[in-house]
């Protein structure tokens, strides 16, 4: 028998004919790459690098190159997880529109999401960009004309290039922003995953999702601060919930309205 909170998890993404996943740190993990605030993450051995110090400070570039490098090996390492795969299949069937992600791995792409339904408010760390005239760069030969001369990369324009995340000090990203508040007002059902919702603007757009009548869903192995408005909480392992939607689709297929 199915227990009665995954049968309501299906019965809303069934029912539903516009889902916005907002996914966080918590559904890479099964994927190999850990949670950056958790203990033994990134943060507890490196004091993040602001993005004033790295406008200002060639050695802060060369730290903050230094750094990316030596802690690419889990990213270049990971796959894309069952949970990654159920939301591109739901994107790719329409029922999701998109997919905004505080995550910077670009598993949601390489998960077969087309580039232009995923929204990364926090940049993408699998490629660099100059910072002025926004060309983009493969890492690769970034790496390896950095071992040689250990100097940070400049663009030929002269701007610095940077991984294309969004720093701590740096503005969140315009276009990404307007996009997902967007995509938030028109959906029907948002699901937040993998993401303990407390750093901005992960929080706004809860609320404003249910604002504009979404029904809102919350898998998250802990309790959030959001759970009381939700419709649906589920603090479970993010992989297993996922897979039986996954399972149970069939199923749900059918019983769609037209
Ligand atoms: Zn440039």
């Amino acid at each position: 028998m199915i227990d009665p909170e995954i049968r309501r998890f299906h019965e809303l993404v069934a029912s539903a004919s516009r889902i916005v996943f907002f996914t966080g740190a918590g559904i890479s993990t099964d994927s190999g790459i850990p949670d950056f605030r958790s203990p033994g993450g990134v943060w507890d051995r490196f004091k993040p690098i602001d993005f004033g110090d790295f406008m200002a400070s060639e050695e802060a570039r060369i730290e903050a190159w230094r750094r990316k490098f030596e802690t690419d090996k889990s990213i270049r390492r990971a796959k894309p997880n069952i949970a990654h795969t159920v939301i591109a299949d739901l994107t790719d069937k329409k029922k999701g529109s998109c997919v905004i992600t505080q995550n910077i791995d670009g598993l949601h792409q390489a998960s077969g999401v087309r580039g232009d339904r995923v929204i990364e408010l926090h940049g993408n760390t699998t490629y660099a960009k100059c910072l002025r005239c926004q060309t983009r760069y493969a890492l690769d030969p970034i790496r390896k004309a950095f071992e040689k001369s250990g100097r940070a990369p400049v663009c030929e324009c002269g701007g610095y290039i940077k991984t294309a995340t969004i720093s701590f000090g740096q503005a969140m990203p315009e276009a990404e922003m307007a996009r997902a508040e967007d995509e938030t007002r028109s959906c029907d059902l948002f699901i937040a995953i993998g993401s303990s919702l407390v750093v901005q603007p992960a929080a706004g757009f809860l609320a404003f999702a249910k604002h504009h009548g979404a029904k809102l869903a919350i898998l998250n192995r802990d309790p959030t601060e959001f759970d009381r408005i939700a419709d649906l909480t589920l603090h479970r392992e993010i992989g297993p919930v996922m897979a039986s939607l996954a399972q149970g689709r069939a199923a749900l297929e059918n019983a769609e309205e037209p």
